[in-house]
């Protein structure tokens, strides 16, 4: 009998589960809306022309396979905090900014959450309810209780501001406030600049941390300044936090799995003793993050006309996901005969349509539809093609009514 026999089956995972149950589906309209993953016209993987680009230099260049530094690539370090703050931002003139190179965004959650158990133990972390569902997996593993504020009004299928701004007063003193900034994943909405101010007043108010999880720079809107302006804006009062990134949708580098933690400190002294913390975290977690990514973000910002093409594919993918948001809503409201508002769609922004199905009607799109979903109601419109939007209408608009 094997000593491992009181392990049971661990549950499928939500969000890649669906990719799985796709696979084996032989229907020739079957839509895979479930990864939030980019796909072309013909519903095909990217790659970026840029990051083609700056292969072939890593490639001319024959650069070695050394270990890195733990804190990672130091060329992507100065990068990855300049395209978030922007270069002359006074939190990167003051070196108040500690930054690690991490696993992705996944991986510099995970280190900014082994930082917060470690230093700030008991504290507890605020998530939005709903959230990306990894969220609740980082945190338990790494052993830091959280809870959840109010984010989405299902009446409106848009923001319940006051919930949230409540939920935030009610948390002891001192807790991190995790918030998206941009593209809110599962549900594509975000605060207005307004309603930011006023969450940045509650937090500073409370005492709270803020604490950013950037997964979309550039990819909601197409600007990475104004994908980023959430995150500025609570740097420019002074405030110390936290921001992961990723440049898995972005740059298109999912698998590369390149993305940094930094934290906003409130001297260059405290940043400094940080991010020896970081390092020291890190080490027996993994050791040293891996280089070819890092180098690819590198030599794309670092490269005038690589910089100006990955902005104008980061326009060209926003540009595509928002056209097919808009044939979405204009099929919808053109079929469904019920006076249903459906502008909500058009009103969320980036990879992620919050389409306020329920689970029995999300079953309905998959099992009937063949159309493959996050049991919350989520579809990725990354996944869907202008051909196959006015499918996806009459798919939804049966599972409502
Ligand atoms: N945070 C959010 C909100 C996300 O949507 C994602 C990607 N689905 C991530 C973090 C991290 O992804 P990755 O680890 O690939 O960077």
């Amino acid at each position: 009998v094997s000593r491992f026999n009181d392990i049971t089956m661990a549950p499928p995972d939500p969000i890649l589960g669906v990719s799985e149950a796709f696979k084996a589906d032989t229907h020739e309209m079957k839509l895979n809306l479930g990864v939030g993953a980019y796909r072309t016209e013909d519903l095909q993987p990217y790659v970026l022309n840029v990051v083609k680009k700056a292969e072939k230099l890593m490639l001319e260049r024959g650069e070695n396979k050394e270990y890195l530094p733990i804190e990672g690539l130091a060329a992507f370090n100065k990068a990855t905090a300049e395209l978030l703050f922007g270069a002359n931002n006074a939190v990167i003139l003051q070196q108040r900014v500690a930054t690690a190179q991490g696993l992705s965004g996944t991986g510099s959650l995970r280190l900014a959450a082994a930082l917060i158990e470690r230093y700030f133990p008991g504290s507890k972390v605020l998530i939005s309810s709903p959230t990306w569902g990894n969220h609740k997996n980082i945190f338990n593993d790494a052993r830091v209780p959280w809870s959840e504020y109010r984010y989405y009004d299902p009446k409106t299928v848009g923001l319940d501001f006051d919930g949230m701004i409540s939920d935030i007063k009610a948390a002891p003193d001192g807790s991190f406030v995790l918030l998206h900034g941009c593209a809110h994943n599962p549900t594509g909405i975000d605060p207005t600049p307004g309603q930011w101010e006023k969450i940045a007043d509650v937090i500073q108010e409370k005492k709270h941390i803020p604490f950013f999880d950037v997964a979309y720079q550039g990819f909601a809107s197409g600007s990475l300044d104004a994908d980023a302006s959430s995150v500025r804006l609570f740097a420019a009062r002074g405030m110390e936090l936290l921001i992961a990134q990723s440049y898995s949708k972005n740059l298109g580098l999912y698998a590369e799995r390149i993305g940094a933690i930094n934290v906003v400190c409130s001297s260059s002294d405290v940043a400094e003793r940080v991010k020896s913390q970081l390092k020291r975290l890190a080490r027996p977690m993994y050791s040293n993050p891996p280089v070819h990514g890092a180098r690819i973000v590198a030599n794309v910002v670092g490269n005038s006309d690589l910089f100006d093409e990955w902005k104008e594919e980061m326009q060209m993918m926003a540009g595509r996901i928002k056209n097919v948001r808009k044939k979405l809503y204009d099929s919808l409201s053109a079929k469904d005969s019920s006076g249903k508002d459906w502008s909500f769609v058009l009103k969320q922004i980036g990879m992620f349509s919050f389409t306020g199905l329920n689970k029995a009607q999300s079953e309905n799109m998959t099992n009937k539809w063949h159309v493959y979903m996050t049991k919350d109601g989520r579809i990725s419109l990354a996944g869907l093609s202008s051909a196959k939007c006015e499918y996806l209408a009459d798919a939804i608009i049966d599972s409502y009514h």
